[in-house]
This record gives C-alpha cells, sequence and structure tokens, in this order.
C-alpha cells in the first residue's frame, strides 16, 4: 500500500519512480540516521561544519544534486512534461529526511533550470561542469532587501517598489551595490544569482535585472549566516555587494528579469509545499508508531477515541496536501492558465495543514513532544519556516484573489 500522503506509485513513471526509491533509500540510511544520531548537532553555531561534508557527498553519489542540470552537463535528464512533478516527488521524499537539506538542494535544482534558460552557452559550460564536479557546491537566488520582499512577490509595478540594489552599465562591466538577506545558501553559495535596479525611473518589473555573480567576485561580500527556528542545516544568509564588478556576459535578463524567472518561481512553489509534505509524512510516521506502543489508561494512545480522531486529522491533511500538489504541479507542466493561481493555493494551504499536523504530533507525544532527544518538535519549527518562504501566506493568498478578481483586487496602495 502507498504510504498516507505520498503519490500513489500507479502515477509516477518508471524513472519517477526508480528516483524516488533511491531518493528513500538515502534518506532511510544517511539522512534519517545522521539526524537521530545527534539531535544537538543542529544547534551548533559552527555554521561550517554543521552538516558534514559526507552528507552531500552521498547526496552526489545518489544523483540527488543533478536534477534540473541538464544531461550534456552530467545531470539528470528530466522529462520537461513532468518536471515539476518530479521535483515535488523527490523534494517530499527529502525533506522526509531533512528539511534544511532538501533547503540545501533544492536551490540548486531551481537554478540550474534559471541558468539553462538565461545564461549565455559558454557560462553554462562553465558552471554546470564546476557545479558536478563538486559535491559542495551550492546555488543561492538573491531577492529579498532589508526593505522587504512582498512588494516583489506581488508584484507591485511602481516605482517605489523597485530594487534597493542598484547595477550600473559602465566600461563593460556591471557594478552592483545593495544588500540581500534571508538568503537560502546565501552563506555558503559558490555562485548567486542577484536582482537589481538598472532603470529606477520605471516600474518594478521593467526596472529590475539580473546578474550571475560567483562569490569570489571583488565586492561581494558575505556578512552573516542568519541562525533560524526551523531548516537549520540550510544556512541562509546576507550578502553585501559594494562596487561589485561582473563583466557585461553575466547579465541574465536586462528589464523583466522577476518575469523571465517564472521557471524558477512557479515550481518553487510547488516544491516548497513539497518540502511541506515532506515533514508532514515523518511526523505522522513518527506519531503513528508512537500511539501504537505508548500506553495510558492500560491500553495503548491508539485505542482511544481522542487520539484515533487526531491520527485520522493528521493523516487527512497530508491527503488533501498531496491532492492539491500533484494538481498544482500537473498545472504547471501543463503551463495552464490556472498555474500560478494553483501554485500560490498549495504554499498556503500545504503550509498551514503542516504545522497543525505537526502540532498533533507535538500534542500527541506528551512531554517528549517539546524534548529535543525525541525530534518530534523539531517537524514542528522546521514546518514554521514554511510560512514565509517563497511569500508569505497573507501574500500568497493576496495574489489568489487577484487572479480571480483582476479587474478589482491588487492595485498598490502608493507610497507612505
Ligand atoms: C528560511 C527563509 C529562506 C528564505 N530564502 C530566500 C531566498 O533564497 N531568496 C530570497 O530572495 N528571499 C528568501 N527569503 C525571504 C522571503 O521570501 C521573505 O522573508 C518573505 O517573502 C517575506 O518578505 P519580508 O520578510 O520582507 O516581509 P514583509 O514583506 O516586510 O512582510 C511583513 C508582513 O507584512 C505583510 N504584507 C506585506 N505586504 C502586504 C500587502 N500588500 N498586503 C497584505 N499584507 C502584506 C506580510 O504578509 C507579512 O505579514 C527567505 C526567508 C526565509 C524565512
Amino acid at each position: 500500500m502507498d504510504r498516507v500522503g505520498e503519490v500513489p506509485g500507479r502515477y509516477l513513471s518508471d524513472e519517477q519512480r526508480l528516483m524516488r526509491e533511491t531518493c528513500r533509500r538515502y534518506v532511510d540510511d544517511v539522512v534519517r540516521p545522521f539526524i537521530a544520531a545527534d539531535r544537538e548537532r543542529e544547534w551548533s553555531f559552527d555554521v561550517a561544519t554543521r552538516l558534514p561534508a559526507e552528507i552531500l557527498v552521498e547526496a552526489d553519489r545518489a544523483g540527488l544534486r543533478g536534477l534540473g542540470v541538464p544531461e550534456q552537463y552530467g545531470g539528470v535528464g528530466l522529462d520537461p512534461a513532468a518536471q515539476s512533478q518530479t521535483f515535488s516527488i523527490i523534494a517530499t521524499e527529502l525533506a522526509r529526511g531533512d528539511s534544511g537539506l532538501a533547503d540545501k538542494l533544492v536551490q540548486n535544482w531551481k537554478i540550474s533550470v534559471l541558468l539553462h534558460a538565461l545564461a549565455p552557452q559558454h557560462l553554462q559550460d562553465e558552471w554546470f561542469a564546476r557545479y558536478m564536479a563538486d559535491p559542495q557546491f551550492l546555488m543561492a537566488h538573491c531577492l529579498t532587501e532589508p526593505r522587504g520582499a512582498s512588494d516583489r512577490w506581488l508584484p507591485y509595478n511602481v516605482p517605489e517598489a523597485a530594487m534597493e540594489t542598484r547595477a550600473v552599465r559602465e566600461n563593460g562591466h556591471w557594478t552592483i551595490n545593495g544588500r540581500k538577506q534571508f538568503i537560502s545558501n546565501g552563506y555558503d553559495a559558490s555562485l548567486y544569482v542577484v536582482y537589481a535596479n538598472t532603470n529606477p525611473s520605471v516600474g518594478l518589473l521593467e526596472g529590475t535585472s539580473s546578474f550571475l555573480v560567483p562569490r569570489d567576485t571583488p565586492g561581494l561580500e558575505v556578512t552573516r549566516c542568519n541562525e533560524t527556528v526551523g531548516g537549520r542545516y540550510m544556512n541562509n544568509g546576507e550578502i553585501v555587494f559594494e562596487d561589485c564588478r561582473v563583466p557585461e556576459d553575466h547579465l541574465l535578463a536586462h528589464g523583466n528579469a522577476l518575469g523571465k524567472a517564472g521557471v524558477y518561481f512557479r515550481p518553487g512553489k510547488i516544491i516548497v509545499a513539497a518540502k511541506n509534505l515532506g515533514i508532514g509524512i515523518a511526523a505522522f510516521e513518527d506519531t503513528a508508531a508512537w500511539v501504537q506502543q505508548r500506553v495510558q489508561g492500560g491500553r495503548i494512545l491508539i485505542k482511544h477515541q481522542a487520539v484515533a480522531l487526531r491520527v485520522a486529522a493528521m493523516a487527512t491533511k497530508l491527503e488533501a496536501v498531496s491532492a492539491l500538489l500533484r494538481r498544482a504541479a500537473i498545472a504547471v507542466d501543463e503551463d495552464s492558465p490556472d498555474a500560478t493561481r494553483l501554485c500560490d493555493m498549495v504554499k498556503v494551504f500545504a503550509s498551514q495543514e503542516i504545522l497543525e499536523v505537526c502540532q498533533h504530533a507535538v500534542e500527541l507525544h506528551g512531554g517528549y513532544g517539546a524534548m529535543l532527544e525525541a525530534g518530534i518538535e523539531k517537524y514542528f519549527r522546521d514546518a514554521a519556516v514554511y510560512l514565509h518562504t517563497d511569500a508569505t501566506v497573507d501574500v500568497a493568498n493576496f495574489k489568489i484573489t487577484k487572479t480571480l478578481f483582476p479587474a478589482t483586487a491588487g492595485t498598490y496602495a502608493g507610497p507612505e
């Protein structure tokens, strides 16, 4: 029988089934034992060694780093007609092991797809080769700035919503100045995609361009690793650009960079919901084992009806998230007109429902639910992070309503 919350095997292609099995082996043999062996490790403030290099080496061996990388560079050739569905299935499986590790890897998948769509051929040749040669190589996507991200997610196409990071073309180079924060993999990436304003007199959409910035470019400085409540095996960072000069050919999109990044953003919402689902599945599995062995009132917990109701609610939520996720992933793969709306719907639904699944898990474990050693509170923390990634719940909900009622909803409120 299929596991609760997973896409039934009969819907998968042979390739997807094989990849899921390989990923599941990696998670069960490498990731879950690593997490269970030392639950204090994620709280180590030695961020460079928090996740041992071996975990990414094993991910590489299992072929999990090559998703999104074109086959000619040694990547995993994904059927474009099912790419988001495949991303979703594998991201769910990875996050069942650890959502921070999943965060680390999926950034590389999404940015690989973006680079393949936008980067000049010689830069693809160079960077895909370097990426595939080094299991520790990470990529980051830098949009958010200290003044906020929601205006860009909506997006509000007015100059007031523009990026504060600026890029100016001079003498065959682009010079970037600004600051990006809350960036996944930002602390330890080797390659950054950076969004900057290249025309302050027009709206956000026309005025935003994107650039490829290698980490060792003079003027790029990683200024901090953010310590987060969950997903702690992904190092979220802040990056400052001070007269950071990249050659002209490192321009990925001149104007309308956000529009051209649809290949990143839409699978991104599918993947964030999939990671959420993976956390929920893990919380459910641990809880199912617990309620069938813990005894209170002379009986195992699951025989108490109030407990059974909670277990049923957990399973139903997982199936509902999984069904909407599959519907949204198919919509993206088919490029159907409702794809963007479904992506926002599943991002919101997954982040709220899975947090409730994890709350049930914490409550059903009693005092152990709050103890680091049991690993249950980790699911709750890991799920909480996804309320805020790939747009907040409220902003994603607003986007849903905007697509439903484009003539009336979603007008920019104007500057203060
Ligand atoms: C773990 C983690 C990883 C991240 N990774 C990345 C990354 O890799 N790259 C990247 O660029 N960013 C990343 N982010 C940033 C993330 O996308 C933003 O934090 C998120 O979009 C919210 O933006 P903000 O923090 O600026 O909040 P704000 O935009 O300031 O929002 C604050 C509050 O105001 C509400 N709000 C804002 N505008 C409106 C509106 N018009 N109507 C109603 N309510 C509104 C929001 O819903 C929220 O409640 C990450 C964040 C986290 C937590």
